[in-house]
């Protein structure tokens, strides 16, 4: 199961980002980052891959093709959230349709914090995740994710606070 984890094959979802995490997610893909020196493989099928890679804050109506992608992958398999909005709704957290971090619909492995997070950032989330999938695959059971190096977070209600909405702003 070990050999798994030297070539994982990737699929990833934009659950409904400014492409901003997308773009560096690809810039990862390039020549310049390569992190196909990893074994890392791009594909388009959730049934061929090991780990999911989402950007963007999930909403209603696609926090069910999320699921849907999430349950075709096989076991074992790992997911990372890359981005503020993945983890919080970041700023689409307000929106009348956003119901906050990925992890209120499937289970999440990492998250790599920033908007958007850099290519190095985002490799070094894949790659940590790798772990995870080598101790999923050997049956161990692995913590839940940590949210913790995240810098920021859905202001709870600022006017009941009375402080100024903007400033909770990135
Ligand atoms: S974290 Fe930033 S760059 Fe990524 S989707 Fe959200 S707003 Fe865009």
């Amino acid at each position: 199961m070990d050999s798994l984890v030297k070539s994982p094959w990737v699929v990833h979802y934009n659950c409904n980002s400014c492409n901003g995490c997308d773009i560096e997610f690809l810039a990862c893909l390039t020549p310049l980052y390569d992190a196909e020196r990893f074994g890392i493989l791009h594909v388009g099928n959730p049934k061929h891959a090991d780990m999911l890679v989402v950007t963007g804050a999930v909403n209603h109506r696609n926090s069910r093709v999320l699921r849907r992608v999430y349950e075709q992958m096989p076991e074992p398999k790992v997911v990372v959230a890359l981005g503020v909005c993945t983890a919080t709704g970041g700023i689409f957290a307000e929106g009348y349709n956003v119901l906050g971090g990925i992890d209120r619909v499937i289970p999440v492995d990492v998250f790599v914090p920033g908007c958007p997070p850099r290519p190095e950032a985002m490799i070094d989330g894949i790659v940590a995740a790798l772990s995870r999938l080598s101790a999923k695959g050997r049956g161990q059971e692995v913590g839940p994710a940590k949210k913790d190096r995240i810098t920021y977070q859905r202001p709870s209600d600022p006017a009941a606070e009375g402080k100024d909405d903007a400033a909770h702003r990135p």
